[in-house]
């Protein structure tokens, strides 16, 4: 039978089963609201607690530093406009903002909204490692930056940037009166590796939770006490009042229970997903000529290859893949369905035809060895039937 292999984790996961069941009570008996006074109001209280407890957990913050949003997108808008409104609030004109040319769009679609509005942004550029240079962020800094926001992990490639270096260097100007702050959007990075708000020293972290085996439309901001945000949902006294709106007590329980389950595997999924990654990539690597793969390969999320096939298009083998029951990815799905090279691979500094050939292999729990196999069998074979055809069509275009 035709066996379809999901090799796309970084866009989304699959619902845990434990997950699952544990959201299913929410949606059925214990249907409260969680702001009513009555036993059915507490039920639903008690599981938004618990879950806060369970999301600070996963990253070691405070509960009362956990605000439950729609996902990763709306944390980065509240993150970046909500610091921002703050400060016009206080007065600052003409805020300055910095963060990084490779953010995802949740963070670099509303800098330039923003820029729109009056604010200044530095986007730093990435080497060919895909990393930002922690001298550039602070060359970059102002009198009027009052915002440095650099992902944790990119979502296209999976390096990791130096975000404790930042963090460390963004508490040091505020020891000198400084009046910074510090976004971070760990979606891809949390419940991967490591992520700890105290280590890391920043102020503002995004997370969602259908990038860890939870449900679309549920995540999370921490924000460091005393760090106060322009609500960017006003409405009832929900979330501290910083985000109105009755809480979704089923997305949320699912979401605290991911967090959970993923800082409990953490450590053996890692080492487990590095594993099968660096054997798999190996073997392209190998295998195929003329292949090679994007950013740093020892700042990396454990489960994220990004390969790119010279005199190919990225989209041509994904849909040749695809025929052949193995799902993969050309960047991020956002930007999906347009033939764009993408930018992320762009600001890495390779050319167009390496940014039009990369194809990223996320991978996930329920992936196994005989998944990797497999993808081996199939994967050289597709590369050099479109290499064949687009030789043959640019010689017949030439000629
Ligand atoms: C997926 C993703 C987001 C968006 O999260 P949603 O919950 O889908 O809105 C933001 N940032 C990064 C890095 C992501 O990978």
């Amino acid at each position: 039978m035709f066996r379809r292999i999901y090799l796309d984790n970084s866009a989304t996961t699959p619902v845990d089963p434990d997950v699952l069941a544990a959201m299913m009570a929410y949606l059925t008996d214990k249907f409260g609201n969680a702001s009513s006074i009555h036993f059915f109001g507490q039920e639903a209280k008690a599981a938004v607690d618990k879950a806060r407890h369970q999301v600070a957990g996963l990253i070691n913050s405070r509960p009362n530093e956990i605000i439950f949003t729609s996902g990763g997108t709306e944390a980065n808008n509240l993150a970046v406009r909500g610091l921002v409104e703050r400060s016009a609030d206080k007065g600052v004109r003409a805020p300055h903002i910095i963060t990084s040319a490779i953010e995802h769009p949740a963070v670099k679609s509303v800098c330039e909204d923003l820029q729109k509005q009056g604010c200044e942004v530095t986007y730093l550029p990435v080497y060919d490692d895909g990393l930002v240079r922690i001298e550039d962020v602070r060359n970059a800094i102002r009198d009027e930056t009052i915002l440095i926001s650099i992902m944790f992990a990119n979502n296209e490639i999976g390096t990791i940037q130096p975000v404790h270096e930042i963090g460390r260097m963004v508490r040091d100007l505020r020891g000198e009166g400084k009046k910074i702050w510090f976004h971070t959007d760990a979606v891809q990075a949390a419940g991967k590796v490591s992520v700890d708000v105290e280590e890391i020293g920043c102020d503002l972290l995004s997370v969602s939770a259908h990038k860890i085996y939870a449900p679309k439309g549920v995540g999370a901001l921490y924000v460091r006490r005393g760090v106060r945000l322009h609500s960017q949902n006003i409405g009832g006294r929900q979330e501290r009042g910083v985000r109105g709106g009755t809480e979704s007590v089923p997305l949320i329980a699912a979401f605290g229970t991911a967090c959970e389950i993923a800082k409990d595997r953490l450590d053996t999924e890692s080492l487990r997903l590095t594993a099968m990654r660096d054997r798999f990539e190996n073997a392209v690597l190998e295998n195929i000529p003329d292949s090679s793969v994007n950013g740093a390969i020892d700042r990396r999320l454990p489960n994220v290859s990004n390969i790119s096939f010279r005199n190919i298009e990225g989209e041509g083998l994904l849909i040749n893949l695809d025929m052949q029951g193995i799902a993969v990815s050309t960047g991020s799905a956002c930007s999906s369905g347009s033939l764009e090279p993408s930018p992320v691979i762009r600001a890495l500094g390779k050319d167009d035809e390496l940014a039009r050939g990369a194809i990223r292999f996320s991978f996930g729990h329920l992936n196994t060895d005989a998944d990797v196999e497999r993808v081996l069998d199939v994967l050289p074979t597709s590369v050099e039937n479109l290499r064949r055809l687009n030789s043959s069509s640019s010689k017949k275009s030439a000629g």
